[in-house]
């Protein structure tokens, strides 16, 4: 779960970690008032969506920038008036952008030098790991290809937690000598451990993080995400769920328990559990088909479940076929089979249907569907399945 750069900017406030004074809005009445509360002079206006790369993003009227840094005031709520509730494209948010509901405005900061900071997880040695480079300001994957010597990575084992040497080997990597400043960014360091670990977050990214002339060192942009798994501990970022960010078939989905994930192709797969998911996208394209998504049911959903389940499948304009794939282990297939029947009543099926049922109860579920008068094709195993699902859409177009 992400969240936007100002929650993840009052957070940050919270483990003394140095930012630009900075208020949201949402709404053009708000503006004056928020305005008034920073102090005169310029104001930086920048978007906030839940993808990066804003400031060389592009609205979709023409109006370029999602960061502007205005010379006064006026300029900023004229600047903030074209981009609220406008749609900023970055090379992040795909071609179609995303609608900026939120602005926040910002002190401004002379900067001096921008750098790179981030903790994220190193799946492969199960520990975190900060990342930093001296490249900041750019997309850190561009400075991995091109430069990867300027990125520094330093291992965190997580029962010992951060240690001095851990500090001081991001303080050279990033060229620090200056007491002082050693002095700041050992305390910045401290806090952003402190708040990676104790809110499960599974990416924290400062970039840029910036030194000013008078050496301050300040956090100038945030990014933020959670692990979905560790949600239940934490109410209060639960909180900074922003739906209107989401998919709204995956906030949909979730609301029943469901995992739905969007993809680009045209056959949409109705699965439960995750592996047979794979396996099924896997085989799918085997056989030269795309997967439009997949729609995880789990291993205890109700009929009324799999029913959400299929609307939320049909919902979607790219989907030319469905296969249904279960393998019936706690979920009784009879579920699987009424839920669809249940589903077909509301929403009218006009895409081919490939159904795959096998394990428990699955004659009963195989002869529900029978009983039904759906139509639909039956599939023995998965290959079988995959194979009929992509000659069927491919003889539909
Ligand atoms: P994004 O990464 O989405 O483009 P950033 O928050 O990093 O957005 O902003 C882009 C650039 O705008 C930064 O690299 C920085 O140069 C400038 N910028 C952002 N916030 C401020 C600020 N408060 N004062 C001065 N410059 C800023
Ligand atoms: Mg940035």
């Amino acid at each position: 779960m992400n969240i936007h750069e100002f929650q993840a900017k009052e957070l940050f406030a919270g483990y003394g970690i140095p930012i630009a004074k900075g208020i949201a809005v949402k709404a053009e009445s708000e503006f004056d008032n928020a305005l008034a509360q920073l102090p005169d002079g310029k104001i930086v206006v920048k978007a906030q969506i839940h993808a990066g790369g804003r400031g060389k993003g592009t609205f979709t009227d023409g109006f370029k920038g999602g960061v502007h840094v205005c010379p006064d005031k006026s300029t900023a709520r004229e600047t903030a008036s074209k981009m609220l509730n406008n749609t900023l494209v970055t090379h992040q948010t795909g071609p179609e952008g995303k609608l900026v509901k939120t602005l926040y405005f910002n002190e401004p900061c002379a900067i001096e030098k921008e750098y790179y900071l981030a903790i994220t997880l190193d799946r492969a040695g199960s520990r975190p790991v900060i990342i930093a480079s001296t490249e900041g300001g750019m997309d850190i994957e561009t400075v991995a290809a091109e430069t990867p010597e300027k990125i520094t990575r330093v291992f965190i084992d997580p029962a010992q937690g951060l240690q001095p040497h851990h500090k001081r080997s991001v303080a050279f990597g990033l060229g620090f000598s200056d007491k002082a400043q050693l002095k700041q960014l050992d305390k910045l360091l401290t806090g952003l451990y402190k708040f990676y670990w104790e809110k499960d977050a599974s990416l924290v990214e400062i970039n840029p993080l910036i030194t000013a002339p008078d050496g301050a060192i300040i956090a100038l942009d945030a990014k933020v995400g959670f692990d979905e798994s560790a949600l239940f501990r934490h109410p209060d970022v639960v909180n900074l769920r922003d739906l209107d960010e989401e998919d709204p078939k995956e906030v949909e989905a979730s609301k029943h328990g469901l995992s739905y994930i969007a993809l680009d192709g045209n056959i949409a797969c109705l699965v439960n559990g995750a592996g047979l998911a794979m396996a099924t996208m896997d085989i799918i394209k085997h056989f030269g088909g795309n997967p439009a998504n997949f729609l995880d049911v789990g291993g205890g959903a109700s009929e009324e479940a799999v029913t959400e389940a299929f609307k939320i499948i049909l919902s979607d304009p790219n989907v030319e076929g469905i296969l249904v794939n279960i393998f019936g282990g706690i979920m009784s297939c009879k579920v699987i089979a009424k839920g669809i029947i249940a589903a077909a009543k509301n929403v009218e099926i006009k895409v081919p249907l490939v159904v795959r049922l096998e394990g428990n109860e699955v004659k009963e579920g195989k002869a529900l569907l029978d009983e039904s008068g759906l139509a639909l094709t039956s599939a023995d195993s998965l290959s079988d399945a995959a194979k009929k699902v992509v000659e069927l859409v491919k003889a539909s177009n």
